[in-house]
């Protein structure tokens, strides 16, 4: 399998660590807010690419940490927690915002059909490793202190800006903005934030009657929490060793947070922590970024309320390369809707009389093609069309289903669970003559007319599919 490294900016063969077996962590979510369709469009993608190792026979272990501390509203070490920031927003106590968007974060997962983690270890629960992680690097020689925190002094590491090819230089000069007068460097970075200035401890701050923050902890340099980069290495390797496989996250991350993690890596072991990192590109909406002010944030759930399937949506994003990304409308969520029940139709028209438990023989021809496919460094795009080309083919049907459903492990689309729940069944009066006013319409050429009334007779329970001059109609 070929996969394409940042690091070296190819396509590279894949070699794992130990033969047969993987090692993934991705980026988790903040558990601050609920998670939009841009946030799952990258679990998506790293789901994509566990289940084609495993269906390539790895063992896979996959890491997504739940981040629950220490992100901070600007990357760059200044601002509020995010954590707080929702705390306060919400009128709950910053736990309980932590638990209610884990949640939401785990029924997205469900919703979307992709795989429960190995493991999804939380930041909070990590704090032991992450100061014995700091102070290991601390004791390398890489940290300083400033009345804030403890900070990585990104000048000891000569190949920092090397994995987002930075141009120091021009950071240093747009510098003389920056809000922390006491960072060596403006590409510094804190590895422990103190609660209350020049690093207390809780005695020493609750005798001057300072406000506890919600989240902090004792550390040997003073009371305070974790920065938000110094969680992934440590959960990391925690889980997967000090040299792991592969490293996922949103391209957002390149040029800070996984460049931190990288120089964490090389502070604290000498070397960069994964042998692959693989980034995915971002959805837009109109045009820009997701944001608030461009618009697009849509979760899941809305798509649901709006009369989507999730499952419509993941198969929208497997019609998206993971590194060229994809523009989101509801217009594209459409037709992706529409080709998801055409396959689930093509799969139920003619074949649900067959025994399909009759048989294990699958065609090596398409399986063959499909796995070129997605070994190309997820070719995701082109795996769907080899799908279409098998279902339009004429090889026996049984096989035909064994094949798409064998496929189906990496796509995640639930279609050999839909073929078993799916049964005929003999439609009734109001069903036929729903179905026969919607041919009318067709035949005048009334779409609008037509499509109302698809989404009418799939309310009911039942997909059309359009022939040449009639259409079939199933019971989902
Ligand atoms: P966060 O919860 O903000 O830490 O983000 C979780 C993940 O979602 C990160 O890996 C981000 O890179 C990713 N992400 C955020 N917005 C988008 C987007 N519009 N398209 C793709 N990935 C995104
Ligand atoms: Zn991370």
């Amino acid at each position: 399998m070929k996969v394409y490294n940042t690091t070296t900016r190819q396509k590279e063969e894949f070699k794992p660590i130990k033969d047969g077996e993987v090692g993934i962590y991705s980026c988790g979510p903040t558990v601050y807010s609920s998670p939009h369709i841009g946030n799952m469009y990258a679990y998506i993608c790293w789901d994509v690419l566990v289940r084609t190792l495993k269906y390539l026979g790895y063992k896979v272990n996959n890491v997504v940490n739940i981040t629950d501390v220490g992100h901070l509203t600007s990357d760059a070490d200044s601002g509020e927690d995010k954590m707080e920031k929702g705390s306060k927003k919400e009128g709950m106590t910053v736990w309980e915002i932590a638990k209610k968007y884990e949640n939401e974060f785990l029924e997205n997962l469900k919703e979307l059909n992709i795989e429960t983690p190995w493991k999804m270890p939380r930041a909070t629960e990590h704090i032991v490793e992450q100061i014995e992680l700091i102070k290991k690097i601390e004791a390398n020689g890489f940290t300083y202190k400033t009345s804030d925190g403890i900070y990585f002094d990104t000048a000891k590491f000569s190949d920092y800006g090397k994995f987002a090819n930075l141009n120091l230089e021009k950071l240093r000069e747009g510098a003389r903005v920056e809000i922390n007068e006491e960072k060596k460097n403006p590409t510094d970075f804190a590895l422990w934030k103190f609660s209350y200035s020049n690093g207390r401890s809780f005695d020493s701050a609750q005798d001057d009657g300072a406000k506890r923050r919600q989240m902090e902890w004792e550390s040997p340099w003073g009371i305070g929490f974790p920065g938000w980069h110094i969680e992934c290495t440590a959960m990391s390797t925690k889980y997967l060793g000090e040299t792991f496989d592969i490293h996922t996250g949103g391209e957002d991350h390149i040029n800070i947070h996984h460049t931190n993690e990288i120089a964490q890596g090389f502070g604290a072991f000498g070397h960069n922590t994964a042998n692959y990192w693989m980034h995915n590109a971002f959805i837009t909406f109109g045009g820009s970024k997701i944001s608030k002010s461009s618009g697009g944030l849509y979760t899941v759930f809305d798509l649901k309320e709006m009369g989507f399937d999730s499952l419509a949506y993941r198969y929208l994003v497997l019609g998206s390369h993971y590194r060229k990304g994809m523009e989101f409308s509801v217009e594209n969520l459409k037709s992706a809707q529409i080709a998801l029940d055409r396959l689930k139709l093509r799969i139920l028209l003619d074949y649900s009389t067959e025994n399909i438990d009759n048989t294990n023989e699958i065609s090596e021809d398409y399986i063959n093609e499909f796995n070129k496919k997605i070994s190309d460094d997820l070719a995701m795009p082109e795996a769907i069309a080899v799908v279409w080309k098998l279902m339009k083919s004429d090889i026996k049907k049984i096989i035909k289903l064994k094949t798409l459903f064998k496929m189906d492990e990496v796509l995640g689309l639930g279609l050999e669970d839909f073929y078993n729940k799916t049964k005929k069944e003999e439609l009734s009066e109001e069903i036929v003559k729903l179905v026969e006013e919607r041919q009318k319409a067709r035949e005048e050429k009334n779409w609008a007319e037509s499509d109302r009334l698809r989404e009418v007779i799939k309310d009911k329970g039942y997909l059309v599919e359009d022939l040449k001059n009639t259409c079939k109609i199933l019971k989902i």
